[in-house]
């Protein structure tokens, strides 16, 4: 794999610019749009210096990985996001550090991560291809997911979540999500977001109304190990 130049300031300076440049050619406000930070594999050493450049919004997809991070760097004030597939039976433990999940795909999951709490933030994950092992929810089941959502009192819904797929050009699958988007907002008029965007495919996102970008490599380099 390449290895990225710059340093992470750099890198980070770089996006910022790129999602300014991204939103006025949508004719859009940057301040509509929220960058996350996906920090999976890296060191929280790499978290806590994210914080000293102004990052507040971090994402992780794997459960333990991230409560350790999220444990380690308690005293900074930092919004967890998990973005990844997320097994019912971790679903209160990951409670107890997220600000969101951006992956709830399935009504199992909508009554494990409810609670009589302060609500938990979230967005239904769409799957955008015709691969059920792919992490989201069919098109055809995507109503259905809401209104669960919708009647769980522990969960506040801010709207759809997906992943381009591979081989496919990223503005197309986006505007796909945002067709989606306007289903959920028929639903709940308050769901308008969009969780959309990584490092490679950021701009197609903002053109079709992302309102929560979730980059990783394009800031943090290259992840130490696969995955
Ligand atoms: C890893 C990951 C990202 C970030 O991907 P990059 O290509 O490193 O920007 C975004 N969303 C999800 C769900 C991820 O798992």
């Amino acid at each position: 794999m390449e290895q990225l130049p710059g340093t992470l300031a750099e890198r980070l300076e770089a996006v910022r610019q790129g999602v300014r440049d991204a939103a006025a050619s949508a004719s859009r406000s940057e301040a509509e749009v929220k960058t996350i930070v996906v920090t999976k594999f890296q060191p929280a050493s790499l978290v806590a210096e994210l914080h000293s450049l102004g990052v507040r919004d971090v994402g992780e997809n794997r459960h333990q990985e991230a409560q350790e991070k999220a444990h380690e760097l308690r005293d900074l004030d930092l919004l967890w996001h998990f973005v990844g597939q997320l097994q019912s039976k971790k679903a209160r433990q990951v409670r107890a550090y997220t600000h969101a999940v951006h992956s709830v795909d399935r009504l199992s999951l909508v009554d494990a991560l409810d609670a009589f709490d302060e609500p938990l933030d979230c967005f239904v994950q769409l799957n955008l291809t015709d691969d059920p092992a792919r992490g989201g929810v069919a098109s055809a089941g995507l109503e259905a997911l809401v209104e669960h959502v919708l009647e769980a009192r522990g969960l506040r819904l801010l709207g759809v979540m997906a992943v381009a797929p591979l081989g496919e050009e990223p503005r197309s699958a986006f505007a796909r999500l945002r067709a989606a988007s306007e289903r959920v907002r028929r639903l709940d008029p308050a769901a308008w977001a969009i969780s959309a965007g990584m490092s490679h495919d950021y701009p197609a996102a903002i053109a079709e109304g992302a309102t929560h970008l979730r980059i990783g490599t394009a800031i943090t380099g290259n992840r130490p190990q696969a995955g």
